[in-house]
């Protein structure tokens, strides 16, 4: 399923370095496959997203969020968007703000299909011979259809012979009632599926800014035949449309409100209004919930405020798969003076689900970046994959990647298509990866404004 979503370009760009990863690269017993789906080594830990993803199958996620521990760039947001593609969500990354950004975004992850049952008119147009009709032959008629705002107009043309139509008994009553005549064209308006009015053109046609030539002729099938209509919302399209000042009821009047710019504010209020029509849709078999995966990195950025409003909403039957990830040890939480593991409370740790990532070795390194060399369409030989592998353990896996393709640029201005080591050496010289800036730094701190 995809739930559309505008996309921040920081979030585009996150993407985009992940594309080669394709799934969590499990064997069907679970197992790690050491090259597996884009994957390369980290087992241990790709074999504990695959538990994650078995549990949320299970629905026994509830109350539980996990925590990607480990250095940078070990593929701890690689990890999550894999936990991701095996459930087929999507995956919404929450930028660190206050509780309001987070509630947005925790809201936006949890996505809604509602079924809807709309009886659906089908049938041929027909430019038969025009004769006399007697109620009896009311059943041979064939249609098309015009269309108005929320309201299913059928233009019937009535003919004599075929009998491929079969019509509500208060349509046949209606027409009977009307003297339809063969020939006739015949609107017929129809609102979820409830017959509200037939009649003949002349009387409709004008109130309906339908010509009476206009209707369109449907494919041969059923004509009268129930079809399932599904819609994909999140919770959070539900509280926007909901915003408006006009909010309807109904889904539809909802849904009909979603392109308009938010004039008013989403408030905890309305949320809890949403949550229990939500909950009697789930209840009620309408709608089905479809939690995505919600990556908060760098979770010691956040605060109190974002914790304990995290507590609570992982609690919440409405709450999307949450999964945090940080690179911190022991350290501070955020504006207090408490210490803690990755600076998380204790009593949001407890319920978490925490994967370690771990630091790659060269080999590992070399096969990953041969993968995203091949991904970017980048040609490199066995001497330079090898050169960025000791530039990538040096400094980091993501400054290695990243040198991918100013590397390859540098090879095109040498007039070559392939990189090679020398390419790698000029734009490493270039480029300050983020362990020796902070060297150069602390070496000459005196030159910089502290
Ligand atoms: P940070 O803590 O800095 O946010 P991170 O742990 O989230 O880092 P990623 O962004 O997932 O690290 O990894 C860096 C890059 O390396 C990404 O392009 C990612 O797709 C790739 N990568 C990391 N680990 C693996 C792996 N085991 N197999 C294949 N690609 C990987």
């Amino acid at each position: 399923m995809k739930i559309e979503e505008v996309q921040s370009t920081t979030k585009k760009q996150r993407i985009a370095t992940h594309t080669h990863i394709k799934g969590l690269g499990l064997d069907a017993n679970g197992r790690a496959i050491p090259m597996g789906a884009g994957f390369v080594g980290q087992l241990g830990a790709r074999e504990a997203a695959g538990l994650v993803v078995d549990i949320i199958r299970l629905k026994k996620m509830a109350g539980r969020a996990v925590l990607l521990a480990g250095p940078p760039s070990t593929g701890k947001t690689a990890l999550a968007l894999g936990v991701s593609q095996e459930l087929g969500s999507k995956v919404y990354s929450s930028e660190v703000k206050k509780t309001e950004v987070l509630m947005e975004n925790f809201r936006r992850a949890i996505g809604l299909r509602i079924k809807e049952s709309k009886e659906v008119y089908e049938g041929e147009a027909s430019r038969e011979p025009v004769t006399e009709l007697s109620p009896e032959e009311t059943e041979s008629i064939t249609g098309g259809y015009g269309k108005s705002i929320s309201h299913v107009i059928i233009g019937l043309k009535t003919v004599k012979g075929t009998k491929q139509l079969k019509l509500d008994p208060t349509i046949y009553d209606a027409l009977i009632k009307e003297k339809v005549a063969v020939g006739d064209v015949i609107y017929i308006e129809a609102n979820s599926g409830a017959v509200k009015r037939v009649g003949r053109s002349d009387a409709f046609a004008t109130e309906f800014d339908l010509e009476a030539e206009e209707y369109v002729p449907l494919p041969k099938g059923e004509v009268h035949k129930k079809k399932e209509i599904v819609q994909d919302v999140t919770l959070h399209d539900l509280d926007a449309a909901n915003a408006q000042p006009q909010g309807g009821q109904d889904i539809l009047s909802l849904m009909g409100q979603m392109m308009k710019p938010r004039k008013t504010e989403i408030t905890d209020k309305l949320r809890q209004e949403i949550n229990k029509v939500v909950n009697k849709y789930i209840e009620d078999g309408v709608a089905e919930l479809v939690p995505g995966v919600l990556f908060i990195d760098e979770v010691h950025m956040l605060d109190m405020e974002c914790f304990s409003y995290l507590n609570r909403a992982v609690e919440s039957s409405l709450s999307p798969i949450v999964i945090f990830a940080t690179n911190r040890g022991v350290c501070y939480v955020r504006g207090t003076d408490m210490i803690s593991p990755h600076g998380i409370p204790v009593d949001l740790l407890d319920r978490l689900m925490i994967i370690r990532t771990e630091t790659y070795g060269p080999t590992e390194m070399i096969q990953i970046l041969a993968i995203r060399a091949q991904v970017e369409e980048l040609a490199i030989d066995e001497e330079s994959l090898a050169y960025l592998g000791e530039i990538g353990q040096q400094a980091s896996l993501r400054h290695a990647i990243q040198l991918l393709s100013p590397a390859y640029i540098v090879a095109r201005t040498n007039g070559r298509d392939k990189i090679c080591k020398a390419d790698l050496e000029e734009i490493n010289s270039l480029y300050l990866d983020a362990k020796s800036s902070a060297r150069l730094l602390q070496e000459q701190e005196k030159g910089y404004i502290s």
